[in-house]
């Protein structure tokens, strides 16, 4: 390294720091969209899928007690002689996934249904991470010199570890200690980092957090994380106080010839 770290480990974020925002938004969420209905037929009795739906079934009792406007309920399932109601809960599941992803919703019914779907299309191979050209050197240079990896995202813990697994650049599973999701904190809240240092036994300002959102970094920042703002391609533009007030990045490269002095 060029330069001496001043930190003893990264916490990445994934989707427009490691991972075009568009392989997320574009790849995945299309995947779920189209191949629903064919994977609903073909896992029906799968016991996991079944575990899933009973899942989606609850948020939705949830939502209808909560008046969610447009909440859809999945029925239980019911069995009279050979007739069971599995194409009315498959079409009410297809109906409901549909609506909480056009809402964009972020919520661990809907996360852990998608986080399955995509585990079983990168095992097939019809998925593949996608991680911008910068990334593995990175990961490799920091493990050479001892530096422990984590990733922070609001993907299920299980998405990020097929996405890992799985990735455009082979399987990097072995760089990568440990994955937190959103059930350790919302990635803006505070309490989130705190969390995370405490779990990880590191010092909060031995930690080099890298994210696109300028809200997440100034939270991680607020409780004395060392951090910069990574700028991909089609990320969402930085505004003249986002670019006064953080260090900045557009790739992996530039981290190492960079000294973080500032906290
Ligand atoms: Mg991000």
């Amino acid at each position: 390294m060029s330069v001496t770290p001043t930190y003893k480990c990264v916490l990445l974020d994934i989707e427009g720091t490691t991972t075009p925002i568009s392989f997320v938004h574009d790849r995945l969420f299309s995947y779920v969209k189209n191949n629903l209905v064919n994977f609903l037929n073909e896992n029906w009795n799968s016991l996991e899928l079944q575990e899933q739906i009973q899942l989606l079934r609850e948020q939705a009792m949830k939502d209808v007690n909560n008046n969610v406007s447009d909440a859809i309920l999945v029925p239980e399932k019911q069995q009279e002689g050979e007739k069971t109601n599995e194409d009315e809960i498959k079409k009410a599941i297809i109906q409901n996934i549909q609506w909480q992803m056009t809402i964009n919703r972020k919520i661990g019914a809907l996360k852990s249904f998608q986080g399955f779907m995509w585990k079983s299309g990168y095992e097939s191979g019809e998925l593949k991470g996608e991680l911008f050209d910068d990334v593995l050197v990175a990961l490799k240079k920091w493990k050479e010199n001892g530096i422990k990896i984590y990733i922070f995202s609001s993907g299920s813990i299980s998405a990020q570890q097929s996405l890992f697994k799985n990735s455009d650049k082979g399987n990097l599973s072995e760089y990568i200690d440990g994955y937190f999701d959103t059930s350790i904190g919302s990635k803006t809240e505070k309490s989130s980092y705190v969390n995370i240092a405490k779990e990880i036994q590191f010092e909060p300002k031995d930690i080099l957090f890298l994210s696109d959102s300028v809200k997440e970094i100034i939270s991680a920042k607020s409780v004395c994380y060392q951090t910069a703002v990574m700028e991909r391609k089609n990320n969402i533009p930085l505004s003249d106080d986002d670019r006064k007030n953080n260090v900045i990045f557009t790739d992996f490269h530039q981290i190492f010839s960079h000294s973080f002095l500032n906290f």
